[in-house]
Order: C-alpha cells, then sequence, then structure tokens
C-alpha cells in the first residue's frame, strides 16, 4: 500500500529507498521491530538536501548509503547509529563543516566521501580509530593533516584529484595501509619516510609535478603496483649539481672512516665520536668513501624491470664520484645496482 514499502528490497535487513526522487524521507510508515531489523539502508540518488532524521531510528543499521543526492549536512542523528560501519556519501554538497562534532566516535570502517566539497579532511575522521578505508576523491583538498597518522587501522586511502601539494611524512606513521592513490594532484616530491610503509602494494601518483623519487623507495618490499604516468620526470641525467666544499673536520672524518682507523672514546671527545658514528657510506658501489654534512644531490635513473626506468634521489660523497653514473653509460656501478632490484618487486611500472 505505501510506496515506501512497496520499495524496500526482498530481503529483510535491507531497506531500499535509493531512485525515488525523495525530498524527505519518513520511517513513520515502518514497524519498530523492523526497525531494528534493518541493517542496511539505501538513499542513494535522491534529492534530500541534509540527511533525514528518521535515519538514526535505525539503531542497528551497519550500512549507509546517501551518495548522489544534494547534501550539504549530515545531522547529529547519525551518532546514534553506533554499529555503523559503512557509510556512502559520494557525489553531494558536503564540506569540513557539513558534519556532526561526534562523528569521530562512529565506529566506521568504511567512508566514502568523494565527489564533495571537501578542502580539509575533517579532524572528526582522523578519530575513527576503526577506519580501514578513507576515500575523499574530487574533492578540494589542499593538504593532507598530520593527524591522518591517528588512523592505525586505515588499509586504503583514496585521495585522487584533489589540490594537495605535499605528503606529510605521518602518512608513513600508518602499518596496514596497502593501497595510497594520490594521482591527479599537485605533489612536487615524496617523502623518504614513505619507505615505513611496510604493507604498501599500490602507490598511485600518476598526474602530479614529481621530478624524481626517493631513493628509499627500493626498500618498499612489498609494492607491485607505481604509477607515475604524467609527471615531469627527469628525462635524463641531470648535469647540475650542488656541492659545498667539505669543511677540514669533515675532510678529516672521512679519510679515518674510509680508511677503517680505529678510534676510542678514550682518544677522541665524546662530540668528535658521536659525529664519526654519523658518517654516511656513499651508495657508488665503486666508492669506499663515505660523506657526513657535504654530499652531492644527484638523480640516478635505475631500471626496474628491464622496461622503465626511474629517476631515483641519491646523495654521493663528491662530484668525481657521479661520472660512471650518466643515464647514457652502461657501467658496472649501474648494472650492479639495476640487479640489485628484483624485476617481481615492481611488477607495474607505469610511466608511460
Ligand atoms: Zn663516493
Amino acid at each position: 500500500m505505501d510506496i515506501q514499502e512497496g520499495a524496500a528490497a526482498a530481503r529483510d535487513c535491507v531497506l531500499d529507498f535509493s531512485r525515488l526522487s525523495l525530498n524527505t524521507f519518513s520511517a513513520d510508515s515502518i514497524s519498530d521491530e523492523r526497525k531494528r531489523d534493518i541493517r542496511q539502508l539505501y538513499l542513494n540518488n535522491n534529492r534530500l538536501a541534509s540527511l533525514p532524521s528518521a535515519v538514526s531510528l535505525f539503531l542497528n543499521l551497519e550500512f549507509l548509503d546517501i551518495s548522489n543526492n544534494g547534501l550539504s549536512t549530515i545531522c547529529d542523528g547519525i551518532t546514534r547509529l553506533c554499529k555503523l560501519k559503512t557509510l556512502f556519501a559520494k557525489n553531494n554538497r558536503l564540506d569540513e563543516f557539513s558534519l556532526p562534532k561526534e562523528f569521530g566516535s562512529l565506529p566506521l570502517e568504511v567512508i566514502n566521501f568523494s565527489g564533495n566539497r571537501f578542502e580539509e579532511i575533517p579532524l572528526q575522521c582522523t578519530k575513527l580509530l576503526r577506519l580501514q578505508s578513507l576515500s575523499l576523491g574530487g574533492n578540494r583538498l589542499r593538504s593532507i593533516p598530520t593527524e591522518i597518522e591517528n588512523l592505525t587501522s586505515l588499509e586504503m586511502l583514496y585521495l585522487g584529484g584533489n589540490l594537495i601539494s605535499a605528503i606529510p611524512p605521518e602518512v608513513a606513521n600508518l602499518p596496514y595501509l596497502t593501497y595510497l592513490v594520490l594521482c591527479d594532484n599537485r605533489i612536487q616530491s615524496v617523502p623518504p619516510q614513505l619507505t615505513r610503509l611496510h604493507s604498501l602494494r599500490s602507490l598511485s601518483l600518476h598526474n602530479n609535478l614529481l621530478t624524481y623519487l626517493p631513493r628509499e623507495i627500493l626498500s618498499l618490499v612489498q609494492l607491485q603496483e607505481l604509477s607515475l604516468r604524467g609527471n615531469p620526470l627527469v628525462v635524463r641525467f641531470v648535469k647540475e649539481m650542488t656541492y659545498n666544499t667539505p669543511k677540514l673536520l669533515e675532510l678529516a672524518g672521512r679519510t679515518i672512516k674510509s680508511r677503517n682507523i680505529p678510534y676510542s672514546p678514550s682518544e677522541l671527545p665524546s662530540n668528535l665520536v658521536r659525529y664519526l658514528d654519523l658518517a654516511s657510506k656513499c651508495p657508488n658501489p665503486k666508492c669506499a668513501g663515505v660523506y657526513f654534512d657535504s654530499c652531492v644531490r644527484h638523480i640516478k635513473f635505475v631500471d626496474f624491470c628491464g622496461k622503465y626506468r626511474l629517476p631515483l634521489m641519491h646523495y654521493l660523497c663528491s662530484p668525481e664520484c657521479t661520472s660512471p653514473c650518466s643515464s647514457s653509460s652502461q657501467s658496472d656501478a649501474e648494472s650492479e645496482e639495476e640487479n640489485s632490484v628484483p624485476a617481481d618487486r615492481l611488477q607495474r611500472v607505469l610511466l608511460g
């Protein structure tokens, strides 16, 4: 008799009111018992301007789809849905002021806010400690808040199609992050800390402003897919280098370390021992040298799977050290490095 009941799906736990051109949604015709049974509620593809308060009467709701409406606010009532795990609210008019203050108290595991008007990731979202998947693609985000590191259950972070200019190193504190999508933004560099993302399998960076990648990206052992097309990646060896002449302290330190001259705290002041212990080994396999503060920033191409060459950032001990590394030469040093990267590590490197 009632159009709403007629539209309800056959399965008792599902209520489907999608695609009905609804301006409002009332639960008056639904018995209290049925309200308790409902686990999934579909209100997508209607004309709702705000989340109807009746939604809060479905206390056992686990899944709510309110995508493709004209929603500009989500009412406080949603915070009563203390079993809600999945919220789809794609393609609305939501922004960071649309969510209730206590939104962060929900047990949400999956949120899709893609295609809205968010300029910032709402801080309430960074309080959802069970969140596994967060999608905010196609918004107006300019940055990623450092509080993102609170989402320690996160496996999927989709932020493609925004205005993001930098990746904060805190993203690297997400131990289960498997899919990181940052394509179609304005990112100019990748922080070397991302090497700590030991679960990362897919890193999507196409259509950004990257000119090189940090050398550390080689240690992302789980990475299977890396997309880089549409970046102004350096296409040939960069000649210009910055190199400040080492100070006398550094020259002496380099000699002690590279010649393995023994030293101990009984012979040297503790600050010098600490300094010597901070020596970095030159990554050129043909060079046994070390450096301290003075090094050459150098972009080197590394071949991943016989097909693509990635520009990686290296730090070498001196300008002389870069000479066997030009992109055209196939020096032993370069081949060694290429061979040290297993071909199966990156199965799909999309540079085209
Ligand atoms: Zn060197």
